[in-house]
């Protein structure tokens, strides 16, 4: 492995062809020499070189992130120095919004405006556990006289984290944030898709000062990267979003040296539309709640539940709007859908479309690969509503990672409650009343680690991210995070007048 400069970390542009391995606070070639291409997926277009991992780059990440953790001053730093430099985090990020921002799109093909959110909260994620970290600490405990108990939160150590295409800035930030707040060290796996925004966002938090060794980055495959840190010995905890299956395949592995785990899988949201709805405010969050992201989303509205009485209006307006949906250049501001992540995704997308149909369901809209003028080498796809589906139908069971939603009637509430929880998966889910005991009722009862209640969002800094069931399980984006990158220890003392002596001898 050889070192590409002697300044350890220059500050280089944002946006360039080249883009290395993060270890040990320096740029790095992957050991083999070999290097991958990621694309611009609204044009198809290659956008970089990126260094590729080895089983040898791995190795050297985690003895550099085992050294920072073991020996290092990071974790030993008062909790405020640390505050301190994930603020300066946020604010480099800040002054650097815009060049962010293009390059996020630049690598997910996704719309302007999705890739301004995502960013800011990038940056608040930053804000959010410079603040948080300072307020998590331990207990004093009720124990008999003469004795003290106190509780301390101590980092848990070395984490590898393991992240998706669909939000790659954001994503960074979820996991790298609150684990370098705690004290931990990090190697990041970005999605080979889409590895550039956190392989910037490492660069940044060497800038602002984290010491060298605390935030690595190794790109390359799952199955070779990936798998290898899922399993490494010496790697304290997975931290992994992604999809359901390899999500369950990592925890095997890390089983095998019982690695501390948390999984934020995939998901087949339920939206339930009732009659006492306000119209015009359900249509509107659950064109959000289905295309956002252009359908890309783990917490996607993907299932939509419209009471009998309203269906008519409601579809009514629903594909009308649906129709006014723009697909273009992701940089336009008027642009409302960015392009599909890949071909192969494109064609996953399509595939369940084409199945629906052949069960016996209707394409109401769309249902077609798109050609976007100026783009035409991109991948996009239509925003397509299906109706006439049945349960059993794998459209309405799996998770399409597209623009594509499902709708469904219902008659009563009981009824909805029991298709809204007929599924494997138990991450978002909506509900659109005007009655408060009842949005109160479904919440309770719905099986999902996130309920909106009209409310097209679920996703602040502070509020939890999380799934039940096969959705995953381990709680982001909140306080209750930190408690998932550190161990709690307990230390008891006596200090009692008289001398003890359990055994009587
Ligand atoms: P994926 O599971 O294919 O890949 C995710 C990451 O895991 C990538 O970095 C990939 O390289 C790596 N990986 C693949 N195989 C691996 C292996 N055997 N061992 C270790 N690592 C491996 O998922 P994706 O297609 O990148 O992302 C889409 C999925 O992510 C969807 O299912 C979506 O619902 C889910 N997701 C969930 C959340 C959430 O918070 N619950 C958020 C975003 C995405």
């Amino acid at each position: 492995m050889s070192t590409v400069k002697e300044e350890k970390m220059p500050i280089l542009e944002m946006k360039r062809d080249y883009y290395h391995l993060i270890i040990n606070g320096e740029r790095m070639e992957s050991s083999s020499g070999e290097t991958f291409t990621t694309y611009n997926p609204a044009t198809g277009e290659p956008l970089a070189t990126i260094q590729q991992g080895t089983l040898e780059d791995v190795e050297k990440a985690v003895q550099a992130a085992r050294n920072a953790f073991d020996n290092g001053k990071w974790k030993r730093y008062p909790v405020g120095k640390r505050s301190r430099v994930l603020n300066k985090i946020a604010e480099i990020m800040r002054s650097r919004f815009k060049e962010l921002v293009e390059l996020e799109i630049l690598n997910s093909g996704k719309s302007l405006s999705a890739a301004q959110g995502q960013v800011m909260q990038a940056i608040e994620d930053f804000e959010f556990y410079a603040g948080a970290i300072v307020g998590h600490r331990g207990h004093v405990n009720n124990v008999p006289g003469g004795f003290f108990n106190y509780t301390q939160k101590e980092p848990v150590g070395v984490c590898a984290q393991i992240i998706p295409w669909n939000y790659p800035m954001m994503m960074a930030a979820w996991k790298i944030a609150p684990a370098i707040a705690s004290g931990c060290s990090v190697i990041i796996k970005p999605a080979s898709l889409t590895p550039v925004t956190a392989i910037v966002m490492a660069e940044i938090c060497h800038e602002a000062g984290v010491p060298d060794g605390v935030v690595n980055v190794v790109s390359g495959p799952g199955s070779v990267v990936g798998d290898a840190l899922a399993q490494h010995p010496q790697v304290d905890k997975v931290a992994f979003t992604g999809s359901t299956p390899t999500g369950k395949d990592i925890m095997e592995k890390a089983s095998k040296t019982l690695k501390r785990v948390t999984l934020e899988l995939g998901g087949k949201s339920p939206n339930i539309i009732f009659e006492d709805a306000d119209i015009d405010a359900a249509v509107d969050g659950s064109l959000f709640g289905i295309f956002y992201n252009t359908g890309q989303s783990c917490e996607a509205r993907s299932r939509l539940y419209i009471h009998e009485d309203i269906y008519d209006k409601f579809m009514d307006k629903f594909v009308e709007k649906t129709k006014k949906l723009t697909l273009g250049n992701p940089f336009d501001k008027g642009t409302h859908l960015g392009s599909i992540i890949s071909r192969e995704q494109l064609e996953v997308i399509d595939g369940y479309v084409r199945s629906a149909v052949e069960e016996g369901a209707h394409v109401l809209v769309g249902g077609r690969e798109a050609k976007v003028e100026g783009f035409e080498n991109g991948y996009w796809y239509e925003p397509t509503i299906i109706t006439n589906v049945t349960p059993e139908m794998k459209a309405v069971k799996e998770e399409i990672f597209g623009p594509v939603v499902v709708v469904m009637s219902f008659s009563n509430e009981k009824e909805v409650i029991k298709e809204a929880n007929n599924s494997i998966y138990g991450l978002g889910s909506a509900i659109w009343t005007k009655d408060q005991g009842r949005a109160t009722r479904v919440a309770n009862e719905i099986d999902a680690g996130i309920v909106m209640v009209n409310c097209p969002f679920s996703a602040f800094p502070g509020t939890p991210f999380g799934g039940y069931k096969q959705s995953g399980f381990g709680r982001e984006l909140c306080i209750e995070t930190l408690d998932l990158y550190t161990e709690t220890k307990s230390v008891i003392s006596y200090y009692g007048s008289r001398p003890i002596n359990p055994f009587g001898v």
